[in-house]
């Protein structure tokens, strides 16, 4: 049984001594208890939380405890009604190849689902994010403008294309040319502007000549500060994350940006909104979700893209390339 547990807390980004690769025996299922083989291990931004003892919504991963993520497994033996050998699951069992659970908050996806890693993705987590988050708190309209970055990610892709569905104008921001091509050409963004640009502030302008109504906030940092004087009046900012400051160690150099920040929500009476997936939203929204995206990838008129990394061994090194962007589409780890 291979896994990965948590060595010791990163200060800044992660690196080669945070994480550490054990072999431990295979763990037995008792009575009442399913025996699960990991199939698929998602990576997700959230994880860099964990890691860290700082206030937060959800315990930190202890150190030397196995790091905490959602997998797609398989059921080897089971002792639990409604699990038999052979079901794919999605646990939440962390980085390893081996758990045993006692069927509490496992969801069995049957014998033999579509695609099976999706569940990490586009029908799961994320996809519940962005539907949720831009449909209740961001409450677009037809004929709005709707700005996301991360845009080639599985929440920021989900988000512009239902934005696109609702009638609205969707502009995409993501690192680098090939990205953002695939924002446009694939997703069906109307614009995608690259927040490496060095006019990157111009450009986004450029691509909102309207303003913009509802900016599902995903990163922070520079593409927040290119968007702020942009706001509509009544603009509705869905705060789901802040990717590009998670791995700051204090408060960013340079001047204090909070007056800009607090006086354009006063004046154009904007409404932000944090939530948090898994406590903010309950069955109904998730009913929605799962009745919307099942008809949308059915139609086509939603894509998905994922970057599989192979082997439980690459996962370490593949969780530091996606806080950086190095990664192109949902990451989710091969495991077995
Ligand atoms: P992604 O797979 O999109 O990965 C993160 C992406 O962020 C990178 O690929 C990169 O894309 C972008 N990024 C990294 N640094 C910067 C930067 N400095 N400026 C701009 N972009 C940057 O992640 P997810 O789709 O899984 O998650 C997106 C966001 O949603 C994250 O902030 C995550 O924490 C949050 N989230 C929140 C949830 C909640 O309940 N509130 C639930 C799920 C996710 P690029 O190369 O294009 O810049």
């Amino acid at each position: 049984n291979r896994r990965i547990v948590l060595a010791e807390r990163p200060k800044g980004a992660p690196n080669a001594d945070t994480l550490r690769q054990e072999t431990a025996p295979v763990p037995e299922a008792g009575a009442g208890e399913i025996l699960l083989r990991t199939v698929w291990l998602s990576l997700d931004p959230y994880m860099r939380g964990r890691m860290s003892d700082a206030k937060s919504y959800a315990e930190p991963v202890v150190i030397d405890g196995v790091m905490t993520g959602q997998v797609v497994a398989q059921v080897v033996t089971s002792d639990v009604d409604g699990f038999a050998p052979g079901d794919h699951v999605l646990a939440g069992s962390g980085w390893q190849d081996w758990a045993v659970s006692d069927g509490t908050q496992v969801v069995n996806l049957g014998k033999d689902p579509a695609h099976p890693s999706w569940h990490l993705g586009i029908l799961g987590m994320p996809g519940f994010t962005a539907h949720a988050g831009l449909l209740n708190i961001g409450e677009p309209k037809a004929g709005e403008t709707v700005v996301v970055a991360a845009a080639t990610g599985p929440v920021g892709a989900t988000v512009g294309q239902i934005a696109r569905i609702k009638g609205c104008r969707a502009v995409g921001v993501a690192g680098g040319p090939e990205k953002c091509a695939h924002a446009v050409d694939v997703l069906g963004f109307d614009a995608c502007i690259d927040h490496k640009a060095e006019d990157f502030e111009a450009q986004l302008k450029d691509a909102c000549p309207d303003g913009i109504d509802v900016y599902f906030e995903n990163v922070g940092g520079r593409v927040l500060f290119g968007v702020l004087p942009l706001l509509n009046p009544f603009a509705r900012v869905p705060v789901c994350g802040m990717v590009a400051w998670y791995n700051l160690t204090g408060l960013p150099e340079g001047p204090d940006r909070s007056p800009q920040i607090l006086s354009t929500v006063l004046r154009q009476k904007v409404k932000m909104q944090g939530f948090i997936i898994f406590d903010t939203f309950g069955a109904t929204e998730h009913a929605a979700f799962v009745k919307d995206m099942t008809g949308w990838l059915e139609d086509g008129s939603v894509h998905y893209r994922e970057q599989v990394v192979e082997g439980l061994e690459a996962a370490p090194e593949a969780f530091g390339d996606l806080l950086e962007g190095r990664n192109f589409g949902k990451m989710v780890v091969k495991v077995g």
